[in-house]
């Protein structure tokens, strides 16, 4: 099954959806961000099912009727545009607005609609997709797929929940970061982060990126030793940090989901602090899912959040519960 692909090579996406599925608030449009062969469409037709499948546990069964249908692009209700495939582009996207006005032909009564490349789509095509995006209705939901966020319309990024998926060639981007002198500990983080090697020495000179990852290292070190103590170095920290300060928590929690994930894959790091934290972690009573959880809603949140303070407040609260 596909979804046990997904957990194993995505976690923070898995995580992410399996939040999302779980308390039934799915985001009406999702932006799924990552290199080729990072299982961006795969992960778009198992959202699909997901929403459709009545035998659904938190993610869909992937077995029944409807989830095959959907599998072989054969159920009406699905709308799938590759925007690379010329062939049926002009037709399909002709039929587009038309086909959105109309109500759901299945039972199910639910909408989904995908469009890969979508960096590629014509002023036109996305016109016809904007009253859609500007005025969700409950049953249509819009799953975004792009190699290049750079190229798309900022109306579809500002409205769509981002998902990263990680890069599959971390390895390569890591060995790039230590040979320019990167140190261990930011070249690990950033091979993680970016999805093109040009975007790796920006990052490491980016001022939010380090000073997040300062506030991280301290964050962590209190976690472990006085949570209320880190607590309030946290809240502090970021509310020191007023010109940068969306920026800041954006790093701040990609790192700490990082660090979660390294945690849950053993991960042997050669940066000796790095390193300590994440011994301390498998020696303490750390309740990863919660915490990852806490982390993962305000990511979630960070694009609506019109208060970044507040946001962390609310992820203190989280955290006082785990
Ligand atoms: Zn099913």
């Amino acid at each position: 099954m596909f979804k046990e692909v997904l957990e194993t090579t995505q976690p923070i996406v898995y995580q992410t959806l399996t939040n999302a599925l779980e308390s039934e608030h799915l985001s009406h449009c999702y932006l799924f961000v990552g290199d080729k062969g990072t299982h961006k469409l795969e992960t778009s037709f198992l959202l699909a099912q997901s929403i459709i499948c009545e035998n659904r546990k938190t993610f869909a069964c992937e077995k029944c009727v409807n989830c095959r249908r959907i599998q072989e692009n054969n159920y009406a209700d699905l709308i799938y545009i590759d925007e690379d495939d010329k062939n049926i582009k002009t037709k399909l996207i002709e039929n587009l607005q038309h086909r959105f006005e109309k109500t759901a032909l299945e039972k199910a009564g639910k909408k989904v609609f995908i469009i890969n490349n979508c960096e590629k789509l014509t002023t036109k095509a996305a016109n016809s997709l904007l009253k859609f995006i500007e005025e969700p209705t409950g049953n249509t939901t819009g799953i975004f797929i792009t190699t290049q966020v750079d190229g798309v319309l900022p109306t579809i990024v500002s409205r769509s929940q981002t998902l990263n998926f990680k890069p599959l060639n971390k390895e390569d981007f890591f060995s790039y970061a230590i040979e320019k002198n990167i140190d261990h500990l930011s070249a690990h983080l950033i091979s993680n982060l970016v999805s093109r090697e040009v975007d790796i020495i920006p990052l490491s000179k980016n001022k939010s990126f380090n000073e997040a990852v300062e506030i991280f290292c301290e964050f962590m070190d209190r976690f472990f030793v006085n949570r209320t103590d880190s607590y309030f170095y946290l809240q502090n920290s970021i509310a020191n940090n007023k010109r940068n300060q969306r920026d800041v928590i954006k790093y701040f929690l990609d790192v700490s989901l990082l660090f979660i994930e390294d945690y849950l894959n053993n991960f042997n790091s050669e940066d000796k602090n790095y390193f300590n934290l994440l011994e301390t972690a498998k020696n303490s009573d750390f309740n990863y899912s919660g915490v990852m959880k806490a982390f993962i809603d305000s990511r979630t949140s960070l694009n609506k959040a019109a208060n970044g303070l507040l946001l962390i407040d609310q992820l203190i609260y989280k955290l006082l519960e785990v």
